[in-house]
């Protein structure tokens, strides 16, 4: 591991990954790969995840053909470096910053979008001209092992390798010296990569998880309630069964709106997965069973096992849990108090549905909120009174989708942002460069001092032109100042 990081520490001094043709050559590379391999990629995520190739392709294939193809349009003008403006003090003068990749950088990813959350980042990382080593998830092992073998025979194996491993060879890796982390995990292992990072005051994003809520007012029309609660349960069902950083955790309601809820979203489970979802192949299955034990550890306590209304059947041979609802499980019970991940959706009813505002609030700031409202007051004090990495009225999980948007948390669900541009920005740095001529200078800069001068960087700083003008004509007088010694 030593040796393999040394040569790619080596080979980014060489200076050959800061060439646009070389970003852009393994840009290209990496379309190559994920058209050819195709079907590999689809065979993989089916025998980790039981995923289906048309849910493979939305969440994770298709969008990386749609980044990197992004990437590739817009290169040139993030690599450009952007002019900017100099205090009046320095005259004849200009300044510009210039975007230079970090160096060598690590990404770690997860196994719930195996090529999603490994390549995502390598996008941004490859296109801000950095060598890197990434640590897939050994949870998702013909995944893992797909990249291992797969990504040096299309990318630039001196510049960018994949290292297979868990928890020792991810804490190993943490020990070598890094230009930048890219995590993405639990908040748990987020705290390890964090304290492995100050050892050489190494920058880290990290994308962690949480409860993402969804708060649902009493929608006014069918059409909005039938298009509202197909998007929840596609949202929360339909990404990975659940085992998504940004699925719905949990859903907020008032009282009386909850059983008209729970029927609409019944309809939708069987519209999508069938009156017997086991059978579907539209729903992905657990990813191991010390997570299906987990998912069935938190419906075990009876007053959880009480609280449901919908599905609860499980089939540990084939790692399958039923899309499951369950309303008003106690607050304090683990369903409530840690991320699901998973396809089990707690409903807790509220009085008044601005209380969701205080309910949020009180528990660690999630990475995405989503609010299905007409209600623009509502819209109004939510974004004004909650924070979150993002926050979606009347749909959900559109965000991951969008080049425009940063993605990423904040406070407990992560730090630091990617996706487009952001990914760009990252895992770069940009150097500020200001150039002076030596033609003429503003000799008040330099002592000896006196308040004459005082005046004349009053006026400079504040950008004040009369000022300026009376201040040279000796027609504004200096402030009298009384210094303590
Ligand atoms: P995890 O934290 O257990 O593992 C993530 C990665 O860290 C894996 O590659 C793993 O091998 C590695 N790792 C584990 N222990 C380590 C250690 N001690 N030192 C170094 N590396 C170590 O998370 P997970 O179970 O793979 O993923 C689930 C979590 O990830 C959830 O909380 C979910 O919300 C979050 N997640 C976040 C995003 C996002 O974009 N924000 C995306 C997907 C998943």
């Amino acid at each position: 591991m030593e040796s393999a990081v040394e040569n790619l520490r080596e080979y980014f001094s060489s200076g050959i990954t800061k060439q646009a043709s070389w970003r852009k050559a393994q840009l290209q590379n990496l379309l190559t790969l994920l058209h050819e391999r195709e079907g590999e990629i689809y065979t993989c995520l089916k025998k980790d995840l039981g995923k289906h190739h048309v849910e493979a392709f939305r969440d994770e294939l298709g969008t990386l053909i749609k980044s990197t193809n992004y990437a590739l349009q817009n290169l040139k003008g993030w690599m450009s470096s952007k002019t900017a403006k100099l205090p009046k003090l320095a005259v004849l003068a200009s300044a510009e910053l210039i975007p230079e990749p970090l160096g060598l950088v690590l990404i770690i990813s997860t196994w719930n979008f195996p090529f999603g959350m490994s390549l995502e980042p390598l996008i941004g990382a490859i296109a801000a001209g950095n060598t890197m080593v990434l640590k897939p998830s050994e949870l998702s092992p013909a995944c893992s092992l797909f990249l291992a073998k797969v990504v040096p025979m299309y990318l630039d194996n001196k510049a960018i390798k994949v290292i297979e491993g868990g928890p020792e060879v991810g804490e190993k890796l943490l020990q070598q010296k890094w230009d930048k982390i890219f995590f993405t995990g639990s908040a748990r292992v987020g705290r390890i990569v964090m304290s492995a990072a100050v050892k050489h005051l190494t920058p880290v994003t990290l994308e962690l998880g949480g409860k993402c809520p969804a708060v649902v007012d009493s929608l006014k029309s069918s059409w909005d309630r039938w298009m509202g609660t197909n998007r929840i349960v596609v949202s929360k069902f339909g990404p990975c069964a659940g085992q998504a950083c940004i699925a719905i955790d949990y859903v907020l309601v008032e009282e009386h709106f909850a059983s008209t809820l729970v029927e609409l979203m019944k309809g939708s489970i069987k519209e999508m997965f069938g009156e017997n979802p086991r059978e579907s192949n539209s729903i992905s299955r657990i990813i191991n069973k010390h997570h299906f034990l987990r998912l069935k550890n938190l419906l075990s306590d009876p007053a959880v096992k009480d609280s449901i209304v919908f599905g609860g059947s499980m089939d540990e041979d084939n790692l399958f849990i039923e899309p499951t609802i369950l309303v008003d499980p106690p607050l304090d019970a683990a369903v409530m108090t840690e991320e699901i991940f998973g396809p089990v959706l707690p409903i807790i009813t509220l009085k008044k549905i601005e209380e969701s505002i205080g309910f949020i609030n009180s528990r660690p700031k999630p990475l995405s909120i989503y609010a299905f409202t007409n209600n623009e007051a509502l819209r109004r004090r939510m974004i004004s009174e909650t924070t979150s990495g993002s926050l979606i009225f009347n749909d959900a999980i559109i965000q991951y989708l969008a080049d425009t948007l940063p993605f990423g948390g904040i406070g407990e669900s992560g730090m630091g942002s990617y996706h487009g541009k952001f990914s760009f920005d990252t895992f770069s740095h940009y150097k500020a460069v200001a150039r002076r001529s030596f033609l003429t200078e503003f000799w008040f800069r330099f002592p000896p001092w006196n308040n004459y001068k005082l005046l004349l960087f009053e006026v400079f700083y504040n950008i004040d032109y009369l000022g300026i003008l009376l201040a040279l004509l000796g027609l504004k007088k200096p402030r009298k100042i009384s210094v303590v010694a």
